[in-house]
């Protein structure tokens, strides 16, 4: 095995064929699109962004907000947001969108949950979001970690509301059911894109699989929220963004998040176009129309951009929706 020499003291020297998406390596090179002004971000320098970091280093813990490479992770650290992605730092999908490690994940860190429970308290979060990479490799997809991780937060921080964004648990008989059963406030599962675009985009996955997995949390536990989330830019037609948004109402989704995709490496998909913040707006109109409780979109709304804000609007959009 040949090695890298890494001169950087404290740093082990890392295996030369350790690439990040080992899959993608022989794909060609695609062209990366300049961003337009509404895209640009603060560099991530303040006191609160670290305090997050450190707790978030000296926990060991993984973040989906540095392995996605978030572009908002400045903003949403500085106020203590971060959403912890459990199971590891390394998925078994390979979609093409996504900038997380890519392989075969370790074993579970079966301390993970106690310590999230522990971050939680410590960065005092009224509303947390977790999420998780894919693990096909578990029997159950890893949703009896989901659960452990819940209830420790349950016990450590009762008041704290749980917000979840889980893989799709495909041919993982009962998994979904027992992460239904642990009650999380919001069961977040991503669309991603349009049905058109999934054997490009997200080709581990099945369209009808992840909008019926929306529609088991709603006939199993009426009262969990449900939520997903679509990224455009990818060559959709705004047709098939507004035939989405009616297969989510059908299956009862209550928030919907729209954001644009960005393209992490020139080893991942390409993006299409940017869309503007008023086609965004538009997005937004249209799918309130449909009568989702909630909807988020903006060029940089994120599943869990200001999830905490938005649960509580959603919650209040549901009495308000009841006559309280
Ligand atoms: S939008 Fe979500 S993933 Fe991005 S930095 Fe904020 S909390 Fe992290």
């Amino acid at each position: 095995m040949t090695v890298l020499i890494d001169k950087k003291k404290n740093r082990k020297p890392r295996p030369s064929h350790a690439l990040r998406h080992p899959e993608k390596a022989h794909k060609p090179d695609t062209e990366v699109l300049r961003k337009p002004a509404w895209i640009r971000v603060k560099a991530p320098t303040s006191k609160g962004f670290a305090r997050t970091n450190k707790i978030v280093r000296d926990k060991g813990l993984v973040t989906v907000c540095q392995e996605a490479a978030c572009p908002n992770i400045g903003e949403c650290w500085e106020k203590a947001h971060a959403t912890f992605m459990i199971l590891g730092d390394t998925c078994t999908r390979a979609c093409a969108f996504c900038n997380i490690k890519t392989g075969l994940p370790g074993p579970v860190n079966h301390a993970e949950a106690a310590e999230i429970g522990n971050a939680v308290v410590e960065m005092g979060l009224k509303h947390v979001v977790i999420t998780s990479v894919d693990r096909d490799d578990l029997a159950d997809g890893g949703a009896e970690h989901f659960v452990n991780v819940i209830n420790q937060i349950r016990d450590k921080s009762p008041a704290t509301t749980i917000e979840i964004l889980t893989p799709d648990f495909l041919r993982k008989e009962g998994a979904a059911e027992m992460v239904i059963d642990a009650k999380p406030d919001v069961f977040n599962h991503n669309l991603e894109t349009v049905p058109r675009n999934y054997l490009k985009i997200r080709p581990g996955a099945r369209y009808y699989h992840s909008l019926r997995l929306l529609e088991r949390v709603k006939e199993r536990d009426p009262e969990q929220f449900t939520k997903s989330g679509l990224m455009v830019g990818l060559g959709e037609s705004k047709q098939e963004i507004m035939q989405v948004m009616d297969d989510m109402r059908v299956a009862g989704v209550d928030f919907l998040t729209i954001g644009q995709y960005l393209q992490p490496t020139r080893k991942h998909a390409a993006v299409e176009r940017f869309v503007t913040p008023v086609e965004f707006k538009a997005y937004e109109t249209i799918a309130r129309a449909k009568g989702f409780l909630m909807v988020s979109a903006t060029p940089l709304t994120r599943s869990s951009y200001h999830a905490d804000a938005d649960f509580a609007e959603l919650r209040a959009a549901r009495l308000a929706k009841k006559g309280h």
